[in-house]
């Protein structure tokens, strides 16, 4: 429960003191609370601030999850403190979740062995957990953060448990969710659908999924065979990764480590060799 959860948190030092946090502006706005901007002990941080104490107990569970995954495509979790509910202290991302990051800048700042990183720093991100055997869930761009040079790192891990989105089959981010997931089937392979739309959304430069597609359309269309078409001025080898991650059956689908082999050469073909 979630005593057992507030003992093992302060066993391993992840419990921090409130009265070494400042609370500086909001910088964004979450399904359970505010996110601010702050410092701990001289470091920049993002707090989340869950004040409904249900879902504080809920959320503490899980972040006990999050103090065994640490990668450097992951945001880092630094502590949390009890009080005034539940405030999660992680390291600040100041260029932001990466769907505003790609759409405030375009294709005439970002171009495509950037946008071949981003890919490349979530799927490195993904392959850990995968290897962790932790699956994700809520896989999308919304969900990455852009640290201050420009390294595209997972958020919202061990989280989304938690979450009503997740949880609540009327909440499931459909356009993102791998039809099987739809009917509560979730995997890493599940990810791996998830990992596909969100590489149509980085070479789109932050597009809405399945545009002008409802929800139910979406649900209809893919069960069918529907798959979407790629992105202007995709590379063709990045999406035929994209087709391969939407592989009705989930055991077709890549590994992330597969993918992210694949996803080096990619990077290789658009970077000029040293020396050219
Ligand atoms: P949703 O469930 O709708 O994705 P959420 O409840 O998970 O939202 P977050 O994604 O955690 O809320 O946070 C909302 C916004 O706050 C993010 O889109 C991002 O812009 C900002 N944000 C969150 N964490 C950080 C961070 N560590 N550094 C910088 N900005 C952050």
């Amino acid at each position: 429960g979630a005593k057992s959860a507030e003992l093992e948190l302060s066993k391993t030092g992840w419990l921090l003191d409130i009265r070494r946090l400042t609370l500086g502006e909001t910088i964004g706005e979450g399904e359970f609370g505010a996110v601010y901007e702050g410092e701990y002990m001289g470091q920049k941080v993002a707090v989340k601030n869950i004040k409904c104490d249900v879902t504080a107990q809920a959320f503490l569970q899980e972040t006990t999850v999050m103090t065994k995954l640490q990668h450097k495509n992951l945001v880092r979790l630094l502590g949390v403190i009890l009080h005034n509910g539940l405030h999660i202290v992680t390291e600040l991302m100041v260029k932001g979740n990466l769907v505003n990051f790609l759409r405030t800048r375009g294709r005439s700042v970002i171009n495509s062995v950037q946008l071949l990183r981003f890919a490349l720093d979530v799927c490195e991100g993904m392959e850990y957990l995968e290897s962790k055997r932790f699956v994700h869930r809520d896989l999308a761009a919304r969900n990455v953060l852009v640290s201050d040079d420009s390294v595209a790192k997972v958020s919202d891990f061990g989280l989304t448990k938690v979450d009503s989105k997740a949880s609540d089959h009327a909440k499931l981010p459909v356009k993102w969710t791998a039809p099987e997931a739809l009917k509560k089937e979730f995997s890493t392979k599940s990810d791996v659908w998830s990992y596909g739309v969100l590489l149509w959304e980085i070479f789109s430069y932050g597009r809405q999924p399945y545009p002008k597609m409802s929800l139910k359309e979406v649900k209809e269309k893919v069960e069918e065979g529907y798959r979407m078409e790629a992105p202007e001025d995709c590379p063709p080898g990045v999406y035929s990764l994209m087709k391969s991650c939407w592989e009705k059956e989930p055991r077709r689908r890549p590994s992330f480590h597969k993918l992210r082999e694949k996803l080096d050469r990619e990077l290789g073909k658009h970077s000029p060799s040293p020396g050219a």
